[in-house]
This record gives structure tokens, sequence and C-alpha cells, in this order.
């Protein structure tokens, strides 16, 4: 809109308003209409083109009631007032894009994080270059206070550095020779240098920039709550209109009726609120991938936990190895650690290091086949490795119940050799220190019931279980977890499940909302949750609830303020009390109060239990 368009709006508004007032007389009666309507046509044409396109498709758009209104306005030859519903169906619609530009802010402000450049190592010197050139393999240099641009290893040096662009986390953690580096995290104090492994969107950042780009972008919620208000909304209005004009008889009164509703701003009311958030929240290290999930967030009532890597640090040590009748101690951790070679689950990281504190030479597997919530299997030496839960024990063999690890809460694992029982592994592993306080938040946020889901042995869950006041369900299977969501879901819960994101990846899906712990640099689990927390902080769970109700409580204000405004709008329009054009003019006031409601998400507080945690610190 031109400032010739703004300027000729406002005065010929004011002019309208004063010869209503009758402040002076009817100067706009004598300009001829030809003139207004190049005025219309000229000012006009992108809306109304806008309009009749849709309605070609038959779909009602924001301004449809207002072209219509303008149309009633020039039938009964009223031009100045539908100049004036034109002037303001512009200006309604710069509002609009001004208000969508305000909310993605929180998304701008997240790609304007991402590093530009990169100094990589090419042929002995120091470059230059574009992020975006940047090969995997090759070497970058980060020197202090520089953004690091890749994910990567360190390679050589030490840095402090601050992660927080990823997780949240203000807390740097030191990084030297063999680190895990995240693109956009900032090397503090030290230099590094860092073998590349991914560049540019494949980085866990590129990847978080990309699904808070597109939760923004999914306007199908949006679309469809568009839709179903229109249905309904739509014939209201009419009939308010229809009503108005057969017991007035006044055209303007009827038109006027029809200008004065804002419907976009109904559209607004859930989306402005939603991205906000979810902009805000993924700065704090929670990526979360719609709108939908804040809604199921704030009313879910069930929450389902799984143990390993989730309850636990995930970082489980091998205790102790009790060998069968006819093997030794270095024999069964040999063949565990062998079959282990190539498993990503944490109990299998413990049974490679315990190999190592051993010295063992480990064999190559062949023929490594992972059975999820079960263990593994494969060929070692021409001998078949079974390493796992009681599962892989057939029932009728017998093995002595050596020791009482269960009892301790320990993970027993049975090795198992071409067939016969050859030994079993205790492992023990840390329940997360933030866990009991995180639940107990949990409950006083109102989640009514917390059952911990586990593939562990029955007195191992129960011992965890009982420490922390939980229900829990012991032995289950991948696919056990995702019929006990079903379960619940059945009898009408709201059911979230927290879990690790690879073993537990199709019971999160099954849940209302799936949330993946830690998931920076895990493509799985940030790509198989609704929600992922890209630090492992049990804190982030409840500060998600909170956000979550937060977000809707916003939301609901917004509702209630747009649909009281517009009934205000319509009783005194219906009432013939508000002239046409200042019914134009009042259209598009609703969404600027969303939108100062809506930025209210932007700057979202920290967790209380977060704060507590960062005075102990100190
Ligand atoms: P949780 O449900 O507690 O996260 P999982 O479903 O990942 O546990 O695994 C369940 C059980 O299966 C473990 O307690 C362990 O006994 C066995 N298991 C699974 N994967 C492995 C593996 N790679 N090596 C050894 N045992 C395994
Ligand atoms: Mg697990």
């Amino acid at each position: 809109m031109t400032l010739f368009g703004v300027v000729f709006g406002a005065v010929l508004f004011m002019v309208v308003v004063g010869e209503w007032l009758g402040l002076f007389g009817s100067l706009t009666k004598r300009v001829p209409w030809l003139f207004w309507l190049a005025v219309i046509v000229a000012g006009g044409w992108p809306v109304l083109a806008e309009v009749v396109k849709a309605t070609v498709r038959r779909r009602v758009t924001s301004h449809t009631l207002m072209t219509i209104g303008m149309l009633a306005a020039i039938a009964v030859g009223e031009w100045p007032a539908a100049v004036i519903v034109v002037f303001f169906m512009r200006v309604g619609e710069y509002v609009e894009g001004f208000t969508a530009e305000q909310a993605r802010r929180a998304v701008k402000d997240l790609t304007a994080m991402a590093p530009q450049t990169a100094r990589v190592e090419r042929d002995g010197a120091e470059v230059e270059i574009p992020v975006a050139e940047v090969k995997a393999g090759e070497t970058v240099v980060v020197r202090p206070g520089e953004k690091i641009p890749v994910d990567g290893e360190v390679t050589a040096g030490q840095a402090t550095v601050d992660q927080a662009t990823i997780t949240g986390e203000s807390m740097p953690v030191e990084a030297g020779p063999g680190a895990r580096v995240f693109a956009a995290t900032i090397a503090r104090l030290g230099s590094l240098r860092i073998r590349a492994m991914k560049v540019g969107e494949d980085t866990t950042f590129g990847r978080v920039v990309k699904l808070v780009e597109e939760a923004e972008a999914n306007r199908g919620d949006v679309q469809r709550f568009a839709d179903r208000f229109s249905g309904y909304y739509l014939p209201v209005v009419m009939g308010v209109a229809l009503f108005t004009y057969l017991l007035s008889r006044n055209p303007l009164a009827t038109a006027a009726v029809l200008v004065v509703v804002c419907s976009c701003s109904f559209a607004l009311a859930t989306p402005l609120a939603m991205i906000a958030s979810i902009g805000a929240a993924a700065r704090r290290g929670l990526l979360i991938k719609g709108g939908k999930y804040l809604e199921a967030l704030s009313r879910a009532d069930v929450l389902l936990l799984d143990k390993t890597g989730t309850l636990t640090l995930g970082s489980p040590q091998i205790t102790d190895v009790l060998p069968l009748e006819g093997f030794t101690v270095d024999e069964v951790l040999a063949f565990a650690a062998s079959a282990e070679r190539y498993s990503e689950h944490p109990l299998a990281e413990a049974v490679r290091e315990a190999a190592k504190a051993h010295n063992l030479h480990l064999g190559e597997p062949a023929g490594f086949e992972a059975v999820p919530g079960i263990g593994v299997r494969a060929w070692v030496n021409d001998r078949l490795i079974e390493v796992g839960s009681s599962r892989v024990i057939s029932k009728s063999e017998y093995i002595p119940e050596l020791g009482n690890f269960e009892a301790q809460g320990k993970t027993t694992l049975y090795v198992v050799c071409d067939g016969k029982p050859a030994g079993m592994l205790a492992a023990s592993d840390t329940l997360r220190p933030e866990v009991p306080e995180a639940l107990a938040e949990m409950e006083r946020l109102g989640v009514r019931r917390i059952e911990l889901l586990t593939g562990d042995n029955e007195r191992t869950a129960a011992s965890l279980a009982e420490s922390l006041g939980l229900q829990y369900r012991a032995n289950l299977l991948p696919e056990d977890k995702i019929a006990v969501v079903k379960e619940y879901q059945a009898k009408g819960h709201m059911v979230v499940m927290v879990g690790d994101g690879v073993n537990d990846a199709p019971a999160l899906a099954q849940a209302d909302v799936g949330i993946a712990m830690g998931a920076a640099g895990s493509d799985v689990s940030i790509e198989a949750a609704h929600v992922a927390l890209m630090r492992e902080d049990w804190t982030l769970v409840p500060e998600l609830f909170r956000i979550a109700r937060r977000t809707m409580r916003v939301v609901r204000l917004n509702l209630i303020f747009t649909g009281c405004y517009n009934l205000v709008g319509l009783s005194l329009a219906a009432l013939g009390l508000l002239p046409l054009t200042l019914a134009a003019a009042l259209q598009s006031l609703p969404d600027l109060g969303i939108l100062s409601n809506s930025a209210r998400l932007l700057r979202l507080r920290e967790s209380s239990i977060v704060t507590e945690k960062r005075h102990d610190n100190n």
C-alpha cells in the first residue's frame, strides 16, 4: 500500500466520519461515482481479486464478508463508504502480515543463530569459506569466541563450549579430543580442530530449525479450523444481517453487520500463540513438532516412562560376571562383548567397556542380529552367541540363581553359547538425580497416572518403581509397550510417553505425545518423537507441560477476546448504532490484541526447578 493510498484513505475516513457527525455538509456527494469506482478498482484489486478467486473455488476468506458489505454499500449508492471498506481491507491485510511476521520472530531468531562461515584446512592453509561449502571429513578450525560451524568430532585442542543454542543449558561443557560438538554452539575459551561429520541442514541445529519452520508452516490445523468455523459462523452472520435488514430496512446497517465481524481473528487466535511458544521453546532445548502436541500435552493425564536410558543415566556398568560350569569369566565376557560389538543399546556399551577393562580380544561377529527388547544374537568364532534378558534362555533350561542381583535392582544379562547357558552379567545403572522431583512436579501438574514400562525383569523394575512410588510393568517387548499405550487411549486417556527414541520409537509414535530424551546428535530420536528434548534433563518434562498449559491459556484468552469483540460489534451494527465506515475501521483491531497477547509467550519464564538447581550449583 503506497503512502498516497494511506493518506487518501485516512483523509477520506475522517471526512466521512465528519459528515456522519454533521460537522460539515456532504462533500463527498459531489464527487462523481465513476471516480469512486476507479479508486476501488485501483486500490482494492489485490484483495478483491483474491476474494473472487476464492469464491470461484467455493472458499470463504477473511475478506469475503467485507466484500459483500462493500457491494451492499455500492448498491445503495454509498460510494465513499465502499471505498473506506476497501481501504480497511488493505489495512487489515497489512496488520495480518505484520502479525504473522512478529509471531515468526522466534523462528527468525533461531535461524539467525546459524553459523555462516567456517575456517577449513585445505592444502595446509586455513581458508574461510561459507558453511555450505564445507565437506564431511574436512578439518575445521575454531578460535576462542567463535561459533562451531559443523557437527563433528574434536581432533585436537580443548575448549569450554556453550551449547545453549542446542540444549538451552547455559552451563558450558568441556570439549577435548574425541568429544562430539554441534554446529551453532560456541567455543568460549580455547580453540578446537574439528573433523566435520555433518554440515548445514544435516546438523542437529539444521534439523531443529527445519522442524520448527515446518511446525510453523504447517497450517493444516488452522485451515481446517477456519473452514469448519466459516461453516458455522458464516450462516449465523448472514442470518443476523438478514434479520437486521428485515427489521430495519436499512442496507447500511446490514452492510455494517457483515463488515464488523473479523473472521480472520478467529483463525489467528490459535496459531499465533502456538508459533510463539514453539519458537521460544526451541531455543530452550525443547523441540515441539506442532501445535497439536501442545494442545494434547495440556490435557494429558497418563505419563508412561521407559527405564533404560530414560529414567536411568543410560550408561550402565557391568558389576559382576558369573561364568557357569565349563566357562571362564574372560570367555563369558569376550563372547558377550563380541556379540554386542555393533549394538547401539546402552547395555551393549557397558559390556564392551567391561571387556576393554579386562583387555580382552574381541572376535568379529557374523550374522549379527538385534532383537529389540530382548537382546542380540551373532556368530562369534563359529559359535552362536546370544546375550540378553531371560527371554534368551528357553524355559526348559535350568539356570541356577547365582547371586541376588535383581533384588539389588541390577539388570541381569544371560549369555548363551550354542544354546547352552554360559554365564550371567549383572549391570547397574544410576537413576537420573532430577527424576524424583520432576515426577512429583508432574503429579502437581495434574498427571494422574505415571507408569514405568520396561523390558527389564520383574524384580529390577519393582525395586526402581518402588523407590519412586510408581506403578510398573516389566518384561515388556516393544510391541507390548505399544499395546499399553493403546489400552490407555482406548479408555479415553491422553497418553504422553517418554522414551529414548531409539528402542522406544514405535511406542513414542503411538502415544498422543511421544517425548524423546537427549535427542541432540541422534537423528533417529529427533525424527521419531513428537517432542525432542535436546538435553538429557528431566526438568524439561514438567517445563514442557507448563509451556503447553500457558500456551493453551493464551489461546483461550484470544478466542474469548475475539468472540466478545465480535459479539459487541455485531450487536451494535445490527442495532444501527455502528456506521459502516467505523465498522470497517474496527475490524482489524482484534488482530493486534491477539498479537500482543500471544507475544507474551515469546518470553518463557525459567522453570522454578531449573532456577533452584542453578542456585545449588553456585
Ligand atoms: P527398557 O524397556 O528398560 O528401556 P529395553 O527394551 O531396551 O529396556 O531392553 C529390555 C531388556 O532386554 C534389557 O533389560 C536387557 O535385558 C535386554 N536387552 C535388550 N537389548 C540388549 C542388548 N543389546 N544386549 C543385552 N541385553 C539387551
Ligand atoms: Mg529403553
